[in-house]
């Protein structure tokens, strides 16, 4: 088995996602983050960008973690000296390659970046970094003159070189005979940075390991500039499940760094992407369902546990009566064949027109047909919400807990923002429970239109989906996590 080694790039280029910025304790929890989860390197961030940049490298370099701390740096010895003062192991140095970087960057010819590169590896070593040398677009480089500049960088002390597909455009062949030269040519380990410009970073990096690279660069989520950089999750997974990889990743963390990172960075991880999205562990098919339950290798290629998630049966017009039971059986209930059969058809009815069950609507349809009187825990009595034009969202709430009255009051962004922090403050003491996503739907158009708010709870590892419909998008919104929150208690 080979192994190779995992160059974290979220903090830095995946940093460089639109609309992404964070803060110095938000890359701080990152970096705690990338490091349980057993990367080899984590490159904190790009020095010279800003001073709370600097802050946050430095605090993570001084942190004492396993992995490497590295900053990214352009052939300028200014962007060194900043890296150096931060206290980082190392830098990657990045040099662009191809005429058309070298040109729009530098307005010179290849022997000028090709002198100021290596003065470059030169100055970090006398300074005692580790060197990763990299090729900036090099696979629209001339190849002759990319395997000039690593065997110079290499030369003037470089330990690593990392050939860079800037704008996604290497495919695994190309990857295969790229890698095959460097192994030849390059004594020093070689690395790769891919972007999936073209959805093709994953395969590509594991076809310049297979082919003789020691390191990928990846991000959590596979962040990064415009579609992104290799995905740190994909290319572990495919690496060890399907082509026989190893890696010092301790797999069980993918999907915990995944939230952490989705959370902190405002972008959401598509339902549909490999590993960490949403569905990818989600059965709603009857059919798929069925099997499933039985033997869950009959359409999951690894478990959902390996990556540290659980699985997931939702139900819809293609549920079946598996499914149906197996809910059932969580919830805790028990049906007989003529009840289950009422359950699947009024499952069954929902779906067809289009709707999706959450959870409750699967609760209540059970309760109904299995005739069991529950009580809800938390029950709303009262709510009053301000907001206008220069005033701070503010609403009051009073709920009955468990037979108590509480009576709270929250602040927020939004009015249906300010409802739910009031509503979260006083059910603390009972449930931490936190909200994970909030759809609104309009049913009816208009501005007196009935609306239909869905919202995803979560309370440790369990999540339930509930819905609240109502003139009111307030209400709607109320009604919905306070059901949600007596699924969840
Ligand atoms: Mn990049």
């Amino acid at each position: 088995m080979k192994e190779f080694r995992v160059f974290d790039t979220t903090l830095r280029d995946g940093e460089q996602t639109p609309g992404v910025s964070l803060s110095v304790e938000q890359k701080l929890l990152i970096a705690e983050a990338l490091d349980r989860l057993g990367v080899d390197v984590i490159e904190a961030g790009s020095a010279i960008t800003s001073e709370g940049e600097q802050e946050a490298i430095r605090k993570i370099a001084e942190h004492g973690f396993n992995a490497e701390i590295s900053s990214f740096a352009r052939i300028l010895r200014k962007d060194i000296d900043v890296a150096i003062d931060c206290g980082v192991d190392s830098v990657f140095i990045v040099c662009p390659s191809s005429d058309i970087h070298i040109r729009s960057k530098f307005k010179k010819g290849r022997e000028y970046v090709l002198e100021k590169g290596i003065e470059s590896v030169e100055y970090a070593k006398d300074h005692g970094l580790i060197v990763e040398f990299g090729a900036e677009d090099a696979s629209r480089a001339d190849f002759d003159f990319v395997v000039k500049l690593f065997k110079s960088a290499g030369e003037a002390g470089a330990d690593r070189v990392c050939f860079c597909d800037t704008v996604g455009v290497l495919t695994p062949q190309k990857t295969s005979e790229i890698y095959t030269r460097l192994q030849d040519e390059i004594p020093i380990p070689a690395s790769i940075h891919c972007h999936d410009d073209f959805g093709l970073a994953t395969i590509n990096s594991l076809y310049a390991v297979l082919n003789g690279a020691d390191q990928v660069h990846a991000t959590i989520n596979g962040l990064g500039e415009r579609a992104g950089n290799a995905s740190l999750e994909e290319v572990v997974m495919a690496g060890e499940i399907l082509f026989d990889l190893k890696t010092g990743v301790d797999k069980q963390h993918l999907y915990n760094v995944s939230r952490l990172v989705s959370k902190l960075t405002g972008v959401m991880v598509a339902p549909n992407k490999a590993i960490v999205g949403d569905n990818a562990f989600t059965h709603e098919s009857g059919i798929h369902t069925h099997a499933i339950i039985r033997d869950s290798s009959t359409y999951e290629p690894i478990t959902p546990e390996m990556v540290g998630r659980k699985r997931r049966l939702v139900l819809g017009k293609h549920a079946g009566r598996a499914s149906v039971e197996a809910i059932l059986k969580e919830l805790g209930y028990r049906a007989d064949k003529e009840e289950l059969e009422e359950i699947l058809k009024r499952i069954k009815e929902i779906g067809d027109r289009g709707k999706r069950l959450t959870d409750a609507d699967v609760q209540t349809i059970a309760e109904t047909v299995l005739e069991i009187k529950k009580e809800s825990r938390v029950k709303l009595e009262d709510l009053n919400v301000v907001s206008g034009k220069n005033l701070m969202p503010t609403a009051s709430v009073k709920l009955n807990i468990d037979g108590k009255e509480v009576v709270e009051a929250g602040i927020g962004l939004g009015p249906v923002d300010a409802a739910i922090n009031a509503i979260k403050k006083a059910i603390k003491n009972i449930a931490d429970i936190s909200l994970e996503e909030y759809h609104v739907d309009s049913i009816t158009g208009g501005t007196d239109a009935l609306v239909e708010v869905l919202v995803k709870l979560r309370k440790g590892d369990r999540i339930v989906t509930a819905r609240g419909a109502r003139t009111d998008i307030i209400m709607a919104s109320v009604e919905a996590v306070v059901e949600g929150i007596n699924r969840l208690i």
